[in-house]
């Protein structure tokens, strides 16, 4: 297709102007508390009325990130608290989901990821909202969507999101190791799938090991669920056909010897994981909106099991329609806070911007957008 004419079907898909899409900020830190972050965040809903896309009734789903054990990058439930609470004085009926993850960890069964969610402090009672994480061990719980991309033809997503009259995606932008970085975009389309899902967009990724660096320890064959890796002559060995790509043994490993194959696959992970945002997003025209939260940004995602240090200072909170738009806005400020390019950094051999690009190409969005400062 043309670009002029994949540009003219992003805006009908999007239902956004073909000028610049407004992304709501305002400015806050995490030191600041909760109650002044709760405040702030009620101001940037009334000032974008990003959440004015709901109708009385509507059901909404609110997809958020709960934390893994001893991670503290997730965003607050007193912040969902305050996104809930607009979403039914506007007469609608909000929930907050998430799926459980392919790695292992107390994310990876619905039972156990409830119960982590609750003693993160995500029960009804704190958020004013059902708090869901679907059993994707039930067939019935999964929905197949065609998405006719270039990788993915069919997507696995979790039923709840896909029938969902609205959306609300609500997101801690921070760094990633397999698309640099992650934001509104990935938090929906990595987000939303199933363990099927979540396994398609990863299957391309399996990583090799330096036997140079390699010292034979053997944290990844502990930390591999797939049971992919094993150790002979005291060097690690991973058995591609059981891999699962989910990249756990990247973080375990303390020697580096560990390494994706990028070139071949880095990229294409990014590529899948925004065809699957557009499977969620097609059929929420008009009905979706983002919040990214650019405080304590650091260099891996919230599924890192531990208190991972910040690598920029705090920015603030971010709303709009648009996702791409979104992320791009959140990664240029991030950026400009830190003065460098953190995410590069952190993760050498990543670009993220791919899955802005693809994202636009695909017409999720466009990445050019226009910055309103809402007054403190
Ligand atoms: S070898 Fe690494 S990437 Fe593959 S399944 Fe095991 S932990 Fe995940
Ligand atoms: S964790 Fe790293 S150093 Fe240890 S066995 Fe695995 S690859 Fe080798």
């Amino acid at each position: 297709m043309a670009l002029e004419n994949q540009l003219s079907a992003a805006r009908q898909f999007c239902m956004i102007s073909p000028m610049r899409s407004p992304i709501y900020f305002i400015a806050a830190a995490a030191s600041e508390g909760l109650p002044r972050l709760c405040g702030k965040l009620e101001r940037l809903i009334a000032a974008s009325r990003v959440l004015d896309l709901v109708s009385a009734g509507d059901s909404v789903a609110v997809k958020l990130h709960f934390g893994e054990a001893g991670n503290t990058g997730y965003v607050r439930p007193e912040l969902l608290r305050v996104i809930a609470s607009s979403l039914k004085a506007r007469q609608a009926k909000p929930f907050l989901a998430d799926t459980n993850t392919l790695y292992q960890g107390r994310r990876q069964e619905s039972g156990e990821h409830l119960k982590l969610a609750r003693e993160h402090g995500f029960t009804p009672e704190a958020v004013g909202a059902e708090v869901v994480i679907p059993d994707d061990t039930k067939p019935e719980n999964a929905v197949a969507v065609d998405v006719s991309g270039r990788f993915i033809k069919t997507a696995k997503v979790a039923g709840l999101f896909a029938q969902a009259d609205a959306f609300v995606g609500v997101a801690h932008f921070k760094g990633h190791l397999m698309t640099g970085f992650g934001g509104a975009l990935k938090n929906v389309g990595m987000g939303c799938a199933t363990r099927e899902g979540k396994l398609a967009q990863h299957s391309d990724v399996s990583p090799s090991i330096d036997v140079k660096e390699c010292v034979g320890c053997g944290q990844c064959v502990a930390a591999c669920s797939a049971q992919a890796i094993s150790l002979r002559a005291d060097k690690a060995v991973i058995d591609a056909a059981l891999c699962v790509g989910c990249a756990q043994c990247l973080a375990a490993c303390p020697s580096s010897a560990i390494e994706v194959r990028w070139e071949q696959g880095g990229n294409v992970i990014q590529e899948k994981m925004v065809e699957y945002t557009r499977a969620i997003l097609a059929a929420k025209k008009g009905k979706a909106a983002f919040f990214n939260f650019c405080l304590k940004v650091t260099a891996e995602c919230d599924c890192l099991a531990k208190d991972d240090p910040c690598i920029a200072p705090d920015v603030g909170i971010l709303a709009g329609a648009d996702p791409v738009a979104l992320d791009q806005a959140c990664h240029d400020l991030v950026l400009r806070a830190a003065g460098r390019d953190v995410f590069k950094a952190a993760h050498p051999k990543r670009d993220g911007a791919k899955q802005l690009a693809h994202a636009e190409e695909l017409g999720l969005g466009r990445r050019d957008y226009e910055l309103i400062t809402v007054s403190q």
